[in-house]
């Protein structure tokens, strides 16, 4: 079963009528989409709205696509406007901000989307582990050591996803051809990075500090005693 995850609280949505519908609204209303003597009629403006409802918190996210031979282009997401997660605040905010925007702009320019996210993750790179390189290519070279090597493979071969490697040793601002599947690719990377870099140290750190703070109070109880 496929499952459509709610950016409001992240749970896992299963496809089902109670949680999806679709409405197929067109320039002409009389045809739209509907099926005809055994075949989908669709005009050529028509558009698929797609509705979810999150069993958890009842939000509705809403996705408009083109599906009309002439409106293929479209493809908007109406509710909340961008896919973007929402990363806590201790996340420096030039990051969080080159995040978002390739995040909105996934489907109406993967390039420009691609571009933002390679600059967040140089961003990341530079802030969370301290490496001052000009370009994004001599960064991930720096990082190879510092972070575990499966990790680090993935990082790397991002290099060659849209053969971005060898336009980034030039200029990361260069625009390049990539589609939205992988420019998608890319955001899921930069994710998964702001998950196990910044997250899992706050975490660790707050872990840290309570089993410490509990071993100082106990041992000034013991004291007292
Ligand atoms: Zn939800």
């Amino acid at each position: 079963m496929s499952i459509f995850r709610c950016p409001y609280c992240s749970t896992a949505i299963p496809i089902t009528p109670y949680t999806v519908q679709q409405r197929f609204p067109s320039f002409d209303s009389n045809v739209g989409h509907v099926k005809h003597l055994g075949e989908v009629k669709t005009d050529p403006s028509c558009l698929s709205i797609t509705f979810y409802q999150c069993p958890e918190c009842k939000q509705f996210s809403i996705i408009a696509e083109g599906i009309g031979t002439d409106v293929r282009d479209v493809y908007l997401n109406i509710r909340p406007l961008s896919s973007a997660k929402s990363f806590p605040d201790y996340i420096p905010a030039p990051i969080l901000e080159d995040y978002r925007e390739a995040c909105s702009i996934i489907h109406l320019s993967p390039k420009a989307s691609a571009t933002l996210s390679r600059r967040c993750l140089q961003g990341m790179i530079r802030d969370f582990w301290k490496i001052n390189e000009p370009n994004l290519s001599k960064a991930i070279e720096k990082l190879n050591g510092k972070v575990p090597a499966g990790q680090w493979k993935v990082i790397d071969s991002l290099r060659r996803i849209g053969n971005i490697g060898a336009h980034m040793e030039k200029d990361i601002n260069l625009i390049i051809d990539i589609d939205p599947d992988e420019a998608q690719k890319l955001i899921q990377l930069i994710e998964h990075l702001l998950q196990q870099w910044y997250i899992n140290r706050y975490e660790q750190e707050q872990l840290y500090e309570a089993i410490i703070h509990i071993d100082s109070t106990k041992q000034s109880i013991r004291k007292g005693e």
